[in-house]
């Protein structure tokens, strides 16, 4: 797609720090480093993010990511890895061409963090929410 950055990356027309690439994938080392090794896995194709993605797409660009997962994690020696996908701006997606980020985590003070707010589970609530999502799933 014209002006999509990861399209750009993909087609070697600007370059970027790779670390693996097959027909449909290709992981780079993201240039803000939000964490030493931060990595991004983006497929080859153009879609605006996961909401747009196909299931065989999805298997195609989640299929490596243990394999890059572990070596990042060796060769950073870091203690851990947050894997964060953004889908839209409300959720912090900024380039919209699909990326899932690989996140080497070091310590509690390593610059990146995740915070989930806890709220008092409403069952009956909880019940409802489920079940229409799974007609949604299933519709
Ligand atoms: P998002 O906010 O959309 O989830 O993440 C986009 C990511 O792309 C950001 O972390 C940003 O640093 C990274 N990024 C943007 N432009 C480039 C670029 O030209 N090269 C690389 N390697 N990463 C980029
Ligand atoms: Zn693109």
């Amino acid at each position: 797609m014209e002006n999509c950055i990861f399209c750009k990356i993909v087609a070697g027309e600007i370059p970027a720090s790779k670390i693996y690439e097959d027909s449909e994938v290709i992981a780079f080392l993201d240039i803000s480093q939000a964490t030493k090794g931060h990595t991004l896995v983006v497929p080859k194709k153009h879609v605006r993010n996961v909401l747009e993605m196909s299931e065989e797409m999805a298997s195609q660009l989640f299929s490596p990511i243990p394999k890059i997962a572990r070596a990042l994690k060796k060769v950073t020696s870091a203690s851990g890895l947050n894997i964060i996908n953004n889908n839209e701006t409300i959720a912090g997606q900024t380039v919209f061409h699909a990326h899932i980020h690989l996140l080497p985590r070091y310590n509690k003070e390593d610059g990146l963090a995740i915070h989930f707010t806890e709220h008092d589970p409403n069952f009956e609530e909880l019940g409802l929410l489920a079940g229409n999502i799974q007609k949604e799933i299933q519709a």
